[in-house]
């Protein structure tokens, strides 16, 4: 029994800089909205959600509040404008709190979905290194058809506020990258992508900027060349950084109204990458530079059984719709091994509160994660 550490899922950020530190013009918009909001016009199911955050947000920013703003909610606020304040609010207690009191709603906060499984890099601490997971006899790899992606959209349309496009392979290797953002367009409060940014275009960054994305997200690790290569493997940072300035060549040109959150964010592995090194190299191309911790996600079926009793927060926090259809509540059992249903016979909701999910979600609580495979071998809480 070893490996004890914990990973807890919210706030994975090791550190970010360059994000906005003063929250003071957001606190007084929403301490003001919500001192002047007329509870009697929502519905029942909201006003409920409603009193909850008046009574735990803060006037002012506190340490200690169990609700407050966030470098991530602050820089998001400012994209909201006030007469959606009220459904962000909902979404982003729902997305904070609901996780830590247990709190189990119709839909998931947050909707991962991933438009392909394949990926170009072969990173040190990703499980695309995985052979198994690239073995054809095993149908992992696999692109979503366009017709189910547009059924998932259909079915998180004003169910759910924030969406990422997403999750084990590299999106912008989907067929239909450009048509999939064209059907997502404005449909959800929060819509991010995550990319390497290696196989950016003119035409993928077009889409991305013209359908109203809110944040994207660009993975590099390291601002030199040697050490970015080490850890993404087929990478090449020159190219990544080529494929960063058009993207912001572009944006400053022919979207200049656009208020997308750009993200330069790497996987914190070791004590060579250094913030300021991220912040010089990346500091003038996007808005915030970013690591996140690295969480041990390579291989979790072969890493030793723990005794950690810590409910995952992940169950009650997002889900993850995969190109075949599977849904799975998180991606570090890339192997799907704890599916919970499939949404090409199944809404949202069926599968977001299905007995078997509801079977795991019982089992963390009640300090019984080391019965369920990979939970038993897992560090995240
Ligand atoms: S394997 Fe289990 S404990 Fe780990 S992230 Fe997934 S659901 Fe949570």
């Amino acid at each position: 029994m070893e490996q004890q550490r914990k990973y807890p899922k919210f706030d994975g950020f090791y550190s970010i800089i360059k994000a906005e530190e003063d929250y003071s013009k957001n606190y007084n918009r929403i301490s003001n909205y919500l001192k002047n909001f007329d509870l009697s016009n929502v519905e029942k199911k909201d006003r409920n959600v409603l009193v909850e955050i008046k009574k735990s947000f803060p006037p002012i920013m506190s340490r200690d509040s169990e609700f407050k703003l966030t470098k991530i909610s602050n820089a998001e606020l400012n994209q909201i404008p006030d007469d959606k304040l009220f459904v962000y609010l909902i979404h982003r207690y729902k997305y904070e709190i609901y996780p830590k009191k247990k709190i189990l709603d119709e839909y998931p906060p947050y909707l991962q979905i991933e438009p392909t499984s394949i990926c170009n890099f072969r990173c040190t601490f990703c499980y695309q290194k995985n052979k198994e997971f690239h073995s054809k006899s095993k149908g992992h790899m696999g692109h979503m058809d366009l017709d189910l992606f547009k059924r998932v959209v259909d079915l998180a349309e004003n169910k759910v506020q924030m969406i990422s496009i997403a999750s084990r392979g590299e999106p912008t290797l989907y067929k239909n990258f450009v048509e999939m953002l064209d059907y997502c367009s404005n449909k959800f409060l929060v819509l991010k992508i995550n990319t390497n940014a290696s196989l950016l275009t003119e035409k993928k960054i077009h889409a991305i900027l013209r359908n109203g994305v809110s944040t994207i997200v660009f993975s590099a690790d390291a601002a030199d060349a040697e050490l970015y290569k080490k850890l993404r493997i087929n990478g090449d940072l020159k190219k990544v950084k080529k494929n960063i300035e058009l993207f912001h060549k572009i944006k400053n040109s022919d979207y200049k109204s656009s208020n997308i959150i750009t993200r330069v964010s790497g996987v914190k592995v070791n004590e060579d990458q250094n913030s300021l090194d991220m912040e010089k190299m990346w500091g003038d191309l996007v808005d915030q530079v970013a690591f996140v911790n690295y969480v041990p996600t390579e291989n979790v079926y072969e890493m030793d059984e723990n005794s950690i009793t810590d409910p995952c927060s992940d169950l009650w926090r997002r889900m993850f719709i995969w190109w075949d259809g599977k849904v799975n509540p998180c991606e570090i059992d890339f192997f799907s091994k704890l599916e919970v249903g499939n949404v090409r016979n199944k809404s949202l909701s069926e599968v977001w509160n299905s007995e078997l999910y509801k079977k795991y979600r019982k089992k963390h609580i009640n300090n019984e994660r080391v019965k369920i495979k990979p939970c038993n071998r897992c560090q995240v809480t």
